[in-house]
This record gives structure tokens, sequence and C-alpha cells, in this order.
């Protein structure tokens, strides 16, 4: 393959790119998802003999492919096209688009035995009693079919409801939540190396509504409220930020429940976002109510016009 200056220089536009034997350091283009947002001493190196790269930093790695992939922002098919145009040894394109094709494959099977981001057991067909506790909270059929809403009969996650995670329709991971409402206990769990992105993260142009959980997420979808992601729980952290920004979003309306552990969570979540978007406001909720209790659209249009302005 053989990597060279000009190619991570000139395509990749990488910056501080420095030549260490077999390997070129450089400033990760993945900066973003460093815990301080930057990577002033290069920690993403690169092998230039088969394009492995690595960042020590955020711990991101992969194959070349995807590497122009991601950092241009292109289709895998796309970068393939690219690094043939400029490296002698050419990616197998024929053998790439068959792995797309199963992956998208498999990802469309109606009930996925076992997959790295999915549940053992899981399956889109909802048993007679969680579509009953979607429906007592007035969330539509159509929408849990439209979020892949799922259950599980078996495994580690028997008798839970599963919420696939996906971040720009790709899907991420999932988190699992129990049947019912008087729930003793935790009522979610995060399957071990969760990394708490967003749900129903995609890319947006102007606004979102932060609530806490799924549920709130799918409520105010089926109100039409499509903007609102959920940040699994009452506080976000900075690489759940950067995801935001990644995806466009400018302005950001903070809607956690309306309890005295949302009202608290609010200040701190306002805080620590307010300075990376242009704009940030609040949607205090009546007591008791959280978003996935809104009942009607007129409600819900009521509660926006009183969004307070920071
Ligand atoms: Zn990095």
């Amino acid at each position: 393959m053989r990597i060279t200056r000009e190619f991570l220089e000139n395509v990749l536009k990488l910056k501080n790119v420095r030549d260490c034997g077999d390997n070129f350091m450089a400033s990760c283009p993945f900066e973003f998802l460093h815990t301080d947002g930057k990577d002033s001493n290069p920690s993403f190196g690169i092998h230039k003999e088969s394009g492995l790269w690595h960042c020590f930093a955020c711990g991101e790695k992969g194959g070349l492919t995807n590497l122009v992939s991601r950092v241009l922002d292109k289709p895998p098919l796309v970068a393939a096209e690219i690094i043939n145009g400029y490296f002698s040894q050419k990616v197998d394109i024929e053998k790439l688009a068959r792995k797309i094709k199963s992956f998208e494959e498999a990802l469309n099977t109606e009930n996925i035995k076992t997959t790295n981001l999915l549940p053992q057991g899981y399956t889109k067909n909802l048993p007679k009693n969680v579509i009953n506790f979607f429906q007592n909270r007035g969330i539509s059929k159509g929408v849990l079919e439209e979020f892949e809403v799922g259950f599980c009969s078996e495994g580690v996650y028997k008798d839970m409801i599963i919420f696939p995670v996906f971040v720009n329709n790709f899907l991420t991971g999932f988190v699992a939540r129990v049947v019912g409402e008087n729930v003793v206990g935790k009522k979610y769990l995060l399957p071990k190396g969760f990394r708490k992105a967003l749900y129903n993260l995609s890319p947006i142009e102007g606004c979102v509504y932060l609530v806490e959980g799924p549920l709130d997420v799918l409520k105010l979808y089926t109100l039409g409220l499509r903007n609102a992601c959920a940040l699994f729980g009452s506080s976000i952290d900075y690489f759940q930020v950067r995801l935001l920004i990644k995806h466009g979003v400018r302005e950001v309306v903070v809607m956690l429940d309306g309890d005295v552990v949302g009202r608290n969570a609010t200040k701190k979540v306002v805080e620590l976002i307010k300075p990376f978007f242009s704009k940030v406001s609040i949607l205090n909720l009546p007591d008791g109510l959280d978003p996935c209790d809104i009942s009607e659209r007129t409600v819900l249009r009521m509660l926006l016009r009183s969004v307070m302005d920071l």
C-alpha cells in the first residue's frame, strides 16, 4: 500500500503529519471525540504498509477504506475508488460491496438471531402486553416499527423491550427496558460497553429537543415532534455534545422530566452545553409530567410556545 505524506496531507487534510519510521503520526481527524475536543499532541498513527490506523486518545481505529470514508464523508465504495485511483495496491471493490450488502441484509432480516449490535432473541414481533404498554402511552404502532423497537423472549434481556440505537441511520447498539411502570429498581439496562450516543440522532439543521429516554422520543414523534433526542438519562457528556455539533445542531431546547431530578439536571445540562450552541433554551414541564406523558398535539404546541430563552 505504502501510505504517503502527500496522501495524508492533501487528500485527507490531516494536520501535523510526522514521519515515524513504519508509521506516520498526525493530529486525529476525529478530535471532536476527544475529551477536550482537541488533539494538539498528535495521537493518531497510521501504518504505512497496511494503512491500518489507530488513535490513542479516542480509541478509534480501522483500515484505510474506513478512514477515507469517514474523513471525506463518502460511502465506503466511493472511498475505495478514491484509494484505488491513488495507490497501486487496490481495494477489492466487489468484495467490499458484498460485505456491505450482507451487513445491510442482516439488518433487514425480520428476526435477527445474533449480531454484535442486537441481543440474542431480539424480535420485532411484539407480544400483546408490550403493544398494550405502548398503546396506553399513546405511542403509535407505526412509530414503533419505524424505530425497530423489539422484544427479547430469551437470553440476558429476556422479557425486556429492546430499543435499537441508530445514529445517522446506522445501528450502533441498543438499550433494554423492563415492561411496565411500577418497577422496583432500574427500568433501563445498558449493555456492557454501551457508549451513550443519543437516541434518534440524525443530521439536522437547526433545533433539537433533548429528553431523557427513548419513550419520550417515541411519544413526541407520535405527536409530530420529530427532532427530539434522548440522552439515556438526565445528564449529558462531551461525547454527546460533540455528536450533536457534528450532526449540524445549532439550537437546543432542554426538555427533561418535570420532577426534582429533571429540574436539577436541567441546570447542569444547560451550563455544560451553553458554550457550544448558538441558542439554548429550557422547556420546564409541569410538575410530575414527563415528555412521554404529554397526551395531545395541542398541549404540546402550548408547551413549545412556553420555551424559556436564556
Ligand atoms: Zn482520536
